[in-house]
């Protein structure tokens, strides 16, 4: 990736004096889940003493990362900006105030340039030990594009840097917090969601759990993608489902059923999965439709959060919508965890739904040769 002629070697510098032990690695982890970002290495962290802040403000955190990118300057800068919104931190008049992270666009390739507000190189770099001293450490061959010296060379010249900025090894930055493993790329895809992570951490801690433990430090992204695929019906439409797999259906006028179409689904009360079988039944008029294509369509409405009974209609209704038949019917039986788990009900107990549509509802026999199939 960072051989690609589209990308560029840059410095990030982080720095953080509330929370600091959980915000540097969070931010770390952030950046690296980030798909324009390849972090290639971090720095120790390195403690130092605030400056110009108020009166007793706690001492930082500092690091920083050697990474390439493809995203432009001002895209970089905004992605840092929104990463420190995710951690919390608001920008106030006061550049000195505590912060929960600062994340700084120290070096972009060997680019100079002035862009009003800031600037590339980051003057801090060549000036302030707290961003100087872990550039050195992650980057010491790094050649400042106006100056020409190295980040080595760098540190050497500012007075005292070394005495004044500390290495904290306890800090660890090595794995678990390294989240780009192989298992991020499943078939689901990869998902992007700081903000949905950050949730399930504070979720994590209200039920008294330790998110840094190492068993849990990559649940809320593993949270993230599950939630995804298991509300993925709501971002994905019959249109695209059915997909031109409805046809003629030349005189055919039995009924259609398709049973034992397994689903899973989560209650919409407690957001805890409900799962069974359903069985879809329907009487064709003048279009039938592919039968894998039913237990997609099921899928879809059973992919959020959802009632039983909802459910059962929705499956019903769009196969009146999409095939206009005589009648459909769709009757479901389901097992409720909320039920199960909790010992609400005894613990095989299954509920069963029914929706029955035209013929199917105002005719008896339909419905119960309907029934008696389902049965058997
Ligand atoms: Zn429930």
């Amino acid at each position: 990736m960072h051989n690609h002629a589209n990308f560029v070697d840059v410095v990030i510098s982080l720095g953080s004096n509330i929370d600091r032990e959980q915000n540097i690695p969070e931010a770390v982890r952030l950046l690296r889940r980030h798909r324009g970002i390849d972090v290639q290495a971090v720095s120790c962290v390195f403690e130092s003493e605030a400056v110009g802040g108020p009166e007793g403000s706690p001492a930082f955190y500092n690091a920083a990362m050697l990474a390439c990118t493809d995203l432009s300057p001002e895209d970089l800068r905004a992605e840092l900006r929104a990463v420190e919104r995710v951690l919390g931190r608001e920008r106030t008049e006061d550049k000195n105030a505590p912060r929960t992270i600062d994340l700084d666009l120290a070096y972009y390739g060997d680019v100079v340039k002035d862009f009003g507000e800031w600037q590339i190189p980051d003057p801090e770099a060549a000036t302030a030990p707290h961003v100087a001293v872990p550039i050195a450490d992650v980057a010491p061959d790094w050649v400042h594009p106006v100056t020409g010296s190295t980040a080595y060379d760098v540190v050497k010249t500012l007075e005292g840097a070394e005495e004044r900025v500390k290495s904290v090894m306890a800090i660890q930055l090595s794995p678990p917090y390294a989240v780009r493993g192989p298992e991020d790329f499943d078939d689901v895809g990869e998902v992007y969601a700081p903000h949905f992570e950050a949730l399930v951490r504070q979720q994590l801690e209200e039920i008294g759990e330790d998110p840094t433990r190492e068993g849990l430090v990559r649940t809320p992204l593993r949270v993230a993608k599950a939630m995804d695929f298991l509300t993925s019906g709501y971002t994905t439409t019959l249109e695209e489902v059915v997909n031109n797999a409805v046809f003629d259906a030349e005189g055919a006028e039995e009924m259609v059923l398709v049973k034992d179409i397994e689903f899973y689904s989560m209650c919409e009360h407690h957001m805890l999965p409900f799962f069974g079988k359903a069985a879809v039944a329907y009487l064709p008029s003048e279009k039938i439709i592919g039968l894998s294509k039913i237990a997609r369509i099921t899928d879809v409405f059973a992919r959020r959060l959802q009632v039983q009974e909802r459910l059962t209609n929705q499956v019903a209704d769009a196969l009146m919508d999409i095939l206009e038949p005589h009648g459909a019917a769709v009757v479901i039986e389901g097992k409720h965890l909320c039920m199960m788990m909790r010992g609400v009900q005894k613990q095989d107990s299954s509920m069963i739904t029914s929706s029955m549509r035209g013929t199917f509802k105002s005719d008896a026999r339909t419905r119960n040769e309907f029934l008696d199939l389902v049965r058997s």
